[in-house]
């Protein structure tokens, strides 16, 4: 694979110089790449090739936005390969994993493209005499989406598919570790969009981020990203009254009462927890287990992830590499060596030599509810393992954090699960599984885990605008 130099991708080319920073393969440490560090200057130009676009695209029929949909879709499973190459290089993931998340983004941007035609207000009506009010949905204006590193493509995806589809037209930053295929995709997408519907700024939060946030022609923010970075932006974004929508860390609790399959369990945690080594939102970070099983379960799961293959990305049976950076991999390494003195390290905890950011898969049990490790994201191959001892306190140690993304409780009792559903206040709650998406369904958090929804009718309606029309009838 040759080296991408990636320029930024302003009105429907790339312009400015190549260069900036290198983009690194975590699972070597080589350069792969580089991209620009995009200054106040691009985004300047970028907001403005946005903003002279979203006229004709803001007024784009639905038939027109959704067929154009429908064409990055087929380009993008076209490419298939090629971006799941660039992918695992770039975020070290294993590439048959980095292919299974290939038809994901083809068929998120087909149900946003079925979306868009079914976009609707509420029926008219005479709610005053002698008036007719109707609602109409309009798109928002510019978006300014700022996207993470675990999966770059599919948060590019999630974010352009609604907002597109609604008519915004968007001025995207992705992570300044995972650029690559974000710039391929927008090539991708200048295809079949006209110039300036979708444009790409590269680098760091500071300043290229912050000088979009905050640009005065951005209408919306919306983040994929963690939380200190989404309030950042919630504060900036009070000064202009800028819509907000904010995806952001998670802490899931798996809950095991006594009665579940303790392998469909062991197995479910093996892969939720450990899946692009563990740097998901919704990990299965955070096992809390009943008295009875809680013994089976730590030895059940460390056997299992004692035999994880982990290693070299490009090897079709590796399911764990590498985490994304060397500061990523100090910083997991750091929370577990700095866990309570009654947590005990049951398997894993060890950075191997050699090249590559990699750390092996780790099960500490014993945690207390305050510990740092159940409290805090450590966005790495880590699963703890509490006990609890009824499902009242089951409930309050899942719901003890400040997160409020993803959990799931694992029962063969139908009432036990539908109350467990009920009562725990985070925004996915699984039952007997950990971790499956759909499109038509929302994925969004609680509490600090942000506002706003990715997938589904709803992520369609936080890009659009909500507006009342009332006719004088006389
Ligand atoms: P991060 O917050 O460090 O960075 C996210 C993005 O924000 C990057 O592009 C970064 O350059 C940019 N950024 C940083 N500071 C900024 C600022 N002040 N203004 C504008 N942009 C700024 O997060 P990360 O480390 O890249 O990603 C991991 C985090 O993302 C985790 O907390 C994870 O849980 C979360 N995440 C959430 C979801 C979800 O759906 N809720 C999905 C994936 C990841």
């Amino acid at each position: 694979m040759s080296a991408p130099e990636l320029k930024n991708f302003i009105n429907g080319q790339e312009t400015g110089d190549a260069g900036g920073e290198d983009v690194i393969n975590p699972a070597t440490g080589e350069k792969i790449g580089s991209a620009p560090l995009s200054g106040a200057a691009d985004v300047d130009a970028a907001v403005a090739a946005a903003k002279a676009a979203f006229d004709a695209w803001g007024h784009a029929t639905p038939q027109e936005r959704s067929t154009a949909l429908l064409k990055i879709a087929d380009s993008i499973d076209a490419a298939a390969e090629e971006l799941a190459q660039l992918e695992s290089a770039n975020v070290g993931k294993p590439i048959e994993f980095a292919r299974e998340e290939l038809p994901q983004a083809s068929d998120c941007l087909r149900y946003f493209a079925g979306a868009a035609r079914n976009l609707e207000g509420r029926a008219a009506g005479e709610y005053m005499e002698g008036y007719t009010s109707m609602i109409r949905r309009e798109p928002v204006g510019v978006v300014g989406q700022v996207a993470p590193w675990n999966y770059p493509l599919l948060m590019a995806v999630w974010k352009i598919g609604p907002a597109l589809a609604a008519g915004n037209t968007v001025v995207l930053k992705p992570s300044e570790y995972t650029p690559l295929t974000t710039a391929r995709l927008a090539e991708i997408v200048a295809e079949h969009v006209p110039a300036g519907v979708f444009n790409v700024i590269y680098g760091h939060g500071d300043p290229a981020g912050q000088a979009l946030v905050t640009h005065h022609d951005v209408a919306m923010v919306s983040l994929t990203g963690s939380v200190p970075t989404g309030k950042w932006i919630a504060r900036a974004a009070a000064d202009s009254l800028k819509r907000v929508h904010l995806e952001l860390g998670g802490k899931a609790p798996v809950v095991i009462f006594d009665d579940a399959d303790l392998e469909a369990v062991i197995e479910g945690v093996k892969i939720g927890g450990y899946y692009n080594t563990g740097q998901d939102c919704t990990a299965a970070c955070r096992v809390l287990a009943g008295p009875k099983v809680y013994d089976d379960f730590v030895s059940g799961l460390s056997e299992a992830v004692k035999e994880l293959p982990v290693g070299d990305p490009t090897d079709e049976t590796t399911e764990m590499g590498p985490l994304v950076s060397a500061t990523q991999r100090d910083r997991v390494a750091g929370l577990v060596e700095g866990r309570s003195s009654s947590a005990e390290l049951v398997t894993g905890g060890a950075a191997p030599d050699g090249a590559g950011y990699f750390y092996s898969p780790t099960v500490i049990a014993g945690v207390a509810q305050d510990d740092e490790l159940v409290q805090k994201e450590v966005f790495g191959p880590v699963v703890t393992v509490q006990r609890f001892d009824s499902d009242e306190q089951a409930i309050e140690y899942a719901n003890g954090v400040e997160y409020g993304l993803a959990a799931s409780v694992w029962t063969r009792d139908v009432a036990r699960a539908m109350n467990a559903a009920r009562l725990l206040q985070f925004g996915a709650v699984w039952i007997n599984d950990h971790m499956p998406l759909v499109s038509e369904m929302p994925h969004g958090g609680f509490k600090q885990s942000g506002y706003g929804k990715d997938l589904s009718m709803y992520a369609l309606e936080d890009y659009t605008e909500i507006k009342h029309v009332m006719v004088n009838l006389a």
